[in-house]
């Protein structure tokens, strides 16, 4: 089973060590044929240029790479300036997002949602990028409803989106559901899915409280029992995942997304699994 649109997520490295690290990974990775990397961007552009130089890393290394852009906490002038570099180094593809501030306050940027964002990109770059936003099968943790979450995302398309990644999950009828209806609104920009893959039981409870994805009983009770038995979580967390891209793709699922974690053997474990 091959997916038709795959890819895959690093964050910038913080240190040089981590840069050539990272460098390996998407060395071992590039093997799979993604159709592109992504790499994230710190919320109030803390990580701009560490963001920028993993992307023209991979570039150079004649992968496809978007950064991505949040806005939370920025002004029109400084979204402008880093759309105006992106675009003076070729690059195609932009992941658009709000981003959240670490205090929870967005009092002081000009942009209080991504679809305002979205707009903003199009007014100034016209068709120059392909846009990716974010999707919530189980819902945005600060969305009023998911009916609300779902009319968000209309918006973000109104607005000039070309597709959309969703957070992670666990839980494949969500997506079935969320597509579903994103199509009963109207909406026929593919959804990819966001995959998680499972190596570390506190780092994926600590991701899962903050983003608000659910992690089913089942599989957190598993993990749990294993301990400190990284190398059963591994594999228990390598079925369960793989099981999961099985049945997206076979519902009919355009892509994967996978937030390799800057690590390599769990994306490749599963995907070498999967075709
Ligand atoms: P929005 O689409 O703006 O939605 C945010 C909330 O506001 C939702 O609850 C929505 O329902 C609500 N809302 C939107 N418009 C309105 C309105 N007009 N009125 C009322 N409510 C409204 N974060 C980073 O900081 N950097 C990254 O690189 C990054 N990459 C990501 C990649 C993916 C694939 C995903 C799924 C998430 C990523 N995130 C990243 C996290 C993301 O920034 C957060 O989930 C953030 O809280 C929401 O971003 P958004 O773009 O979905 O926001």
């Amino acid at each position: 089973m091959i997916a038709h649109n795959f890819s895959i997520e690093f964050f910038p490295p913080k240190t040089a060590e981590g840069a050539e690290k990272l460098r390996a990974t998407w060395a071992q990775l590039a093997t799979l044929n993604p159709k592109y990397f992504s790499v994230t961007f710190g919320a109030g552009g803390s990580t701009q240029k560490g963001t920028l130089d993993t992307v023209l890393g991979l570039i150079r290394d004649g992968h496809d790479a978007a950064p991505h852009l949040s806005c939370i906490g920025s002004s029109r002038d400084s979204i402008r300036g880093i759309l105006r570099q992106y675009k003076s180094h070729g690059i195609k593809r932009i992941v658009a997002l709000r981003g959240d501030q670490p205090s929870g306050d967005a009092s002081h940027g000009e942009f209080r949602y991504a679809s305002e964002l979205i707009e903003f990109i199009r007014a100034e770059t016209g068709d120059c990028f392909h846009l990716e936003v974010a999707v919530y099968p189980e819902m945005h943790p600060q969305a009023k409803s998911p009916q609300d979450d779902l009319q968000n995302f209309a918006r973000k398309v109104k607005a000039g989106a070309n597709a959309a990644i969703t957070q992670y999950f666990y839980n494949a009828d969500a997506y079935f559901r969320f597509v579903e209806e994103s199509h009963k609104a109207g909406i026929t920009v593919p959804i990819v899915a966001g995959i998680m893959p499972i190596t570390n039981y506190t780092q994926l409870m600590r991701f899962s409280d903050m983003c608000g994805a659910e992690i089913p009983r089942w599989i957190r009770l598993k993990l749990a029992s294993y301990g400190d038995d990284s190398a059963s979580i591994k594999a228990f967390g390598m079925d369960v995942v793989t099981q999961l891209c099985e049945r997206l793709l076979a519902g009919g699922a355009p892509g994967l997304h996978f937030y390799s974690m800057n690590q390599a053997a769990a994306t490749m474990g599963i995907w070498q699994r999967l075709v």
